[in-house]
C-alpha cells in the first residue's frame, strides 16, 4: 500500500544503522580502547563515516523522499510520515552540503584529536594541542562555510545543534540573565559563611558510589535492562537505539558530588532516549530533538529535582545507610544546603546552578572569536583566564582546569556549548508546565516516586523524538518560545531562602 514509503524506511534504517555502529566505536574509543588502539580506530570510523555519508547522499535518498512524498498525499504536520519527511529531508540537504573528503577528513581529526587532547590535559601542556585545535578550527570554519550563513560563521554550527536558532538570539538570551547572574552570585558571596559543604568533601569508597548512584537513576526511571553505566574520561550518555542507551562517570575518592549529580545527568539523558516512541527507531526521528531539550532532561532530573530538598528527604536516609561514618549524623537541612553551595569554581561540570551559565558563556565568547579570527587559538590560555577573572572572580591555576578541561573541541563540537545553558532554561520551564498539570509531583518526590513525572515528560517530551524542532516542541509545551526569566525567578526563590538573602 505505502511501497515507496517502505522502501525510504528500509534505506534510512541502513543509515541510521552505520551512524550508530559509529557511536559505538566512539563508545568504546572512549571507555575500553587501550590508548595505542587510536590510529586504527581512526580509520575505521574514517570507513564507516564515509560509507554512511555516500548511502545518505546517493540519488537513492531524494527519489525515495519524492516517490514516498507523491504516494502518501497530504500529510498532516503531526504525523509519523510527515516528520520523517521532514527530517530524512533536512539530514539529506545538510549532508549533500559536504564533499566526501570533507566528511572523511573531519572524522580523522577527531579520533585523532582526542587522544592528543586527554594527553594534554593530563599533563597540562596547552602547546602540545595548540596544532591539532588550529586545525580543527579551520574545519569547522570550512564546515560553516559549507552549510552557509548569514551573518557569523558561528549560526552554521549552532543550527547544526539547535535548529533555527542563531547566534544573535543566543547573546540577546545571555545578556538578557548575565547581570541578574552576576548580582545573585555578588549577594550570595556576602553570605557565603552560610552554608558548609565540607561533609561532601571526605574519603568516600568508589564502588559504593557506585552502588548509590545505580540505585538512584534506577528508581528515578533510568531502564537498566536497556542500559548501562562505565566509566570514562569526561562522562557522556549515547545510545545505539531505544532499547541500548548507555551513560558513563567519573569517580572523585573525595568528593561525592561529580559522580553522583553526574550520574543524575547522564540517566536524564538516557530517559529521553529510551522514551523516544518505538516505531521511531530506525528512523531518523529516533532520539532526542536538539542538544538543548536534551539538556534541559539532564539537568531537570540533576538539578531541579536531584538538588530539591524533597527529594533528599527521600534519599539522605539511603545514603547514610551506605555511608554511615561520612554522612550518619549529617540532618537534611545541612545536606541540602551542602549540596547548593554557590562558589565559583574552574570545572564546568562541576559547576553549581547559580554559576553554571556564566561558565558558558565565556565559552560562547570564545567560540565566537575563534571562528571570526579575532581570537587566536595561540592565545587561547589568557583569553580563556581574562574571561574566567571577569565573570567569576578566580584564576585557573593551570590550563588542566581551565582552557583544557572540556572533551568538546577534540571532538570537533563548536557551537554546542550554548545548548547546556539553553538546556538550563528549558528545564524549569517545561517542569513548571510539569507541576501545573500535576501538582502533586513535589510531594511525590519526597516519597521517592518519580513516575508521575517521568510519565508527563515522556508524553510531552521523549515519545516525540525528533518530530518537532525544540522552538514547537517548547510552544506545544508552554505556548512561549525560549525565555530566561522563569529560571531566574527559580534561582532567586531557590538561593534567598538557602541563604537568607
Ligand atoms: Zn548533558
Amino acid at each position: 500500500m505505502t511501497r515507496h514509503y517502505q522502501a525510504l524506511i528500509d534505506h534510512l534504517s541502513q543509515i541510521s544503522n552505520l551512524s550508530r555502529t559509529n557511536s559505538l566505536l566512539g563508545w568504546d574509543m572512549q571507555v575500553n580502547m587501550p590508548p595505542k588502539g587510536a590510529a586504527a580506530r581512526g580509520a575505521q570510523i574514517e570507513t564507516i563515516s564515509r560509507i554512511h555519508h555516500e548511502l545518505l547522499v546517493s540519488d537513492r535518498t531524494p527519489q525515495l523522499i519524492e516517490a514516498a512524498t507523491a504516494e502518501l498525499g497530504t500529510l498532516a504536520y503531526d504525523s509519523v510520515e510527515a516528520g520523517v519527511l521532514r527530517v530524512a529531508q533536512r539530514e539529506y540537504e545538510l549532508a549533500t552540503k559536504f564533499p566526501v573528503e570533507f566528511v572523511t577528513k573531519w572524522a580523522a581529526i577527531e579520533a585523532m584529536a582526542h587522544d592528543v587532547w586527554a594527553k594534554a590535559r593530563a599533563n597540562n601542556d596547552f602547546k602540545s594541542y595548540q596544532a591539532t585545535l588550529e586545525q580543527i578550527m579551520d574545519l569547522a570554519r570550512q564546515r560553516a562555510a559549507y552549510l552557509g550563513y548569514q551573518t557569523h560563521p558561528y549560526d552554521a554550527l549552532l543550527d547544526e545543534y539547535e535548529q533555527g536558532i542563531t547566534s544573535a538570539h543566543v547573546g540577546e538570551i545571555f545578556s538578557g540573565h548575565k547581570d541578574q547572574l552576576v548580582e545573585l552570585i555578588a549577594a550570595i558571596s556576602q553570605h557565603a559563611d552560610r552554608v558548609d559543604d565540607r561533609v561532601l568533601h571526605q574519603a568516600y569508597p568508589i564502588d559504593r558510589q557506585r552502588e548509590f548512584g545505580l540505585a538512584v537513576t534506577r528508581a528515578l526511571g533510568y531502564d537498566y535492562d536497556r542500559g548501562r553505566q562505565d566509566t570514562s574520561v569526561h562522562p557522556f550518555a549515547i545510545s545505539f537505539s531505544r532499547d541500548d542507551v548507555r551513560i558513563t562517570t567519573r569517580f572523585n575518592e573525595t568528593w561525592l558530588n561529580p559522580a553522583l549529580f553526574g550520574m543524575l545527568h547522564e540517566a536524564g539523558h538516557a530517559m529521553y532516549e529510551q522514551g523516544s516512541s518505538a516505531e521511531f527507531d530506525h528512523t531518523p526521528l529516533a532520539g532526542g530533538t536538539s542538544l538543548g531539550v536534551h539538556e534541559s532532561q539532564s539537568r531537570l532530573w540533576e538539578n531541579i529535582v536531584g538538588r530539591s530538598r524533597g527529594f533528599w528527604s527521600w534519599a539522605l536516609p539511603k545514603l547514610q545507610a551506605l555511608f554511615p561514618s561520612q554522612v550518619g549524623g549529617v540532618d537534611l537541612d545541612t545536606f541540602y544546603k551542602a549540596i547548593n553551595k554557590v562558589q565559583p569554581s574552574f570545572i564546568r561540570v562541576e559547576a553549581d546552578e547559580a554559576t553554571y551559565n556564566l561558565h558558558i558563556m565565556l565559552r560562547f565568547e570564545l567560540e565566537m572569536g575563534l571562528l571570526d579570527g579575532s581570537i587566536r587559538v595561540a592565545d587561547l590560555p589568557q583569553e580563556w583566564n581574562a574571561r574566567f577573572e571577569s565573570y567569576l572572580g578566580i584564576v585557573p591555576p593551570t590550563d588542566t582546569v581551565g582552557v583544557l578541561q572540556d572533551v568538546h573541541w577534540s571532538a570537533g563540537l563548536i557551537g554546542y556549548f550554548p545548548t547546556y545553558a539553553l538546556g538550563n532554561l528549558l528545564a524549569v520551564q517545561y517542569y513548571n508546565q510539569a507541576i501545573t498539570a500535576h501538582p502533586s509531583i513535589p510531594e511525590e518526590i519526597t516519597h521517592g516516586k518519580f513516575d508521575t513525572l517521568l510519565t508527563w515528560l515522556n508524553r510531552e517530551i521523549h515519545q516525540h523524538g525528533r518530530k518537532y524542532t525544540s522552538e514547537e516542541l517548547t510552544h506545544r509545551i508552554t505556548g512561549q518560545g525560549m525565555d530566561s526569566a522563569p529560571y531566574i525567578r527559580y534561582l532567586q526563590h531557590k538561593y534567598s531562602e538557602i541563604y537568607g538573602l
